[in-house]
């Protein structure tokens, strides 16, 4: 087993004890262990890291575009260096094969890359005057020192797009990151404060969640919010965050219909959409979770879909050969029995899975619901777990109907050939994304976010940068 350090706070570029020494248990989700301890913040450890925030965000507002992309793009070298050990910490802490750990820490750094380029390119312009002897500007300028608040599902990637968007701007960062989930984004974060960035320009905190929430948001320091978590949570900060007029991005969750229409490459999609199902356990915020199968094709996909779920193997993430873990937190695991128990009990069969593996560890095994009725919790209620819920349609009308039937609209898949099919699920569907004939592959160049209450804001493309930037009208008489 590798070695798995206590966290500490992060404050003007120091590793800091909470004031008081408090600290919280951090646990092994594939054992059930402790494994170490993360600091628990105090309010005075919270108004230094706002202190500090705001002595970083002048120093690196008023640095070069230049000189802050050559810091990151040297933290993004760092990482990429520091790859397995980053991620060794992940998985002991989340509970995710280390390949996918891997995998993220990895894309963890193209992301940073992207963002520091994108730094060169925040433009402003030139407006023609009325008045000849007028010069009028349109300047970009960073809002301020940003808040952010991140969950346990990818504890890198969560900071990174936010930490990429927010320095290529110009904004000081202050980052709560999770308690669960510590060591990674401390990792993280480490390769920044090596990199050289002056002081104060990230800083990470760990706490209470709530608390820490209600303390930073309303502060006058902080200018912008930006939270990724459950719809319920976001709309409570987006509230607290609005009656103090702070600008806000909410990344929060989904629910993604998978539509299999009758001339789908059924292989296809069980591969890309069953592959997408159970990455990181299903606990994924565009994870495929509504399939809308064609009733001509459904007994096929059914098939291949089952294959693949008990074709998986189930472990420590750690061992070799894992490739689905256990889910990152025992309240996930209660959450999937719940949903389980409400399918059967509506009339849902369960074609494989359906159960805790083990009693020790947060193990459940993939999951494959079938003829799942509308109003069985899993067709309504995230499940942010390893369970496929599938469904048949006889006409796409209905099927883009049920994909547009719930409030959330993060992210939506399909599989056709047909080109009309084509064109009208893409206009059609109610949400961020859509992913059609393949699995989603996010990248940092293509806007990242939702719609209705999934939330808004983007977290990818130059969008990214917009949420953290404010615009001045300059102009300007020579005299
Ligand atoms: P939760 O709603 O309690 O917490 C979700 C995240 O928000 C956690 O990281 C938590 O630390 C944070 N949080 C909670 N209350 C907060 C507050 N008052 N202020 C600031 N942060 C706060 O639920 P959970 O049990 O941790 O996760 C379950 C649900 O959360 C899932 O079903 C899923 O819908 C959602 N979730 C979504 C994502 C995503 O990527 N969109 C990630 C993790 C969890």
């Amino acid at each position: 087993m590798s070695s798995y350090p206590d966290t500490l706070l992060l404050i003007d570029n120091e590793w800091r004890e909470a004031r008081g020494n408090k600290r919280i248990d951090v646990v092994n989700p594939a054992t059930g262990n402790k494994i170490g301890q993360v600091a628990n913040a105090s309010k005075e450890d919270l108004d230094l890291a706002l202190a500090a925030a705001q002595r970083g965000f002048e120093t690196w507002r008023d640095m070069s575009a230049h000189e802050r992309c050559t810091l990151m793009r040297k933290a993004a070298q760092l990482l990429r260096e520091r790859v397995d050990s980053v991620a060794r910490l992940l998985t002991q802490e989340q509970g995710k094969p280390l390949a996918e750990a891997r995998i993220e820490v990895a894309a963890g750094a193209e992301i940073i890359d992207w963002f520091a380029n994108e730094a060169l390119r925040v433009y402003g312009r030139i407006v023609p005057a009325r008045n000849p002897a007028a010069q009028q500007l349109v300047i970009k300028e960073p809002v301020g020192p940003v808040a952010a608040f991140t969950p346990w599902n990818f504890p890198v990637n969560q900071v990174v797009r936010k930490l990429g968007a927010a320095l290529a701007s110009g904004c000081s960062f202050l980052v709560k990151a999770p308690e669960e989930t510590p060591a990674s984004p401390a990792a993280l974060l480490n390769c920044f404060v090596d990199a050289g960035l002056p002081k104060g320009v990230v800083g990470l905190v760990f706490g209470s969640p709530a608390e820490i929430s209600s303390y930073l948001i309303p502060h006058p320091i902080i200018r912008k919010v930006t939270f990724t978590g459950s719809t319920p949570v976001g709309k409570q900060l987006a509230a607290l965050a609005g009656q103090h007029m702070k600008r806000v991005t909410m990344e929060l969750g989904g629910h993604a219909p998978v539509i299999v229409a009758q001339d789908a490459d059924v292989e296809l999609a069980v591969k890309a959409s069953g592959g997408a199902k159970f990455r990181n356990a299903g606990q994924v915020c565009i994870s495929p979770t509504r399939f809308l199968v064609h009733k001509d094709v459904k007994a096929a996909f059914e098939q291949a879909l089952i294959k693949h779920a008990e074709s998986l193997k189930l472990g420590d993430g750690m061992t070799d050969g894992t490739t689905l873990g256990p889910l990152a937190n025992d309240r996930r695991l209660a959450a999937m029995d719940k949903i389980v128990k409400n399918a059967s009990a509506k009339g849902a069969k369960v074609a494989t899975g359906g159960e805790r593996i083990g009693s020790a560890g947060n193990f459940f095994a993939p999951t494959v619901l079938t003829d799942v009725p509308l109003d069985a919790d899993v067709f309504n209620e995230e499940p942010f777990g390893p369970i496929a819920a599938v469904r048949s349609f006889e006409n796409l009308e209905d099927a883009i109907k049920e994909a547009n039937r719930l409030p959330f609209g993060l992210a939506a898949y399909a599989f056709t050939k047909s080109f009309k099919n084509v064109t009208e699920l893409s206009r059609r569907l109610e949400v961020g994304m859509v992913w059609i004939n393949q699995p989603a592959t996010p990248s940092a160049e293509l806007p990242f976010g939702g719609v209705k209450d999934s939330g808004y804001g983007s977290e990818g493309g130059p969008e990214a940068l917009e949420a953290y930037l404010v615009t001045k009208a300059v102009s300007v008489v020579g005299v």
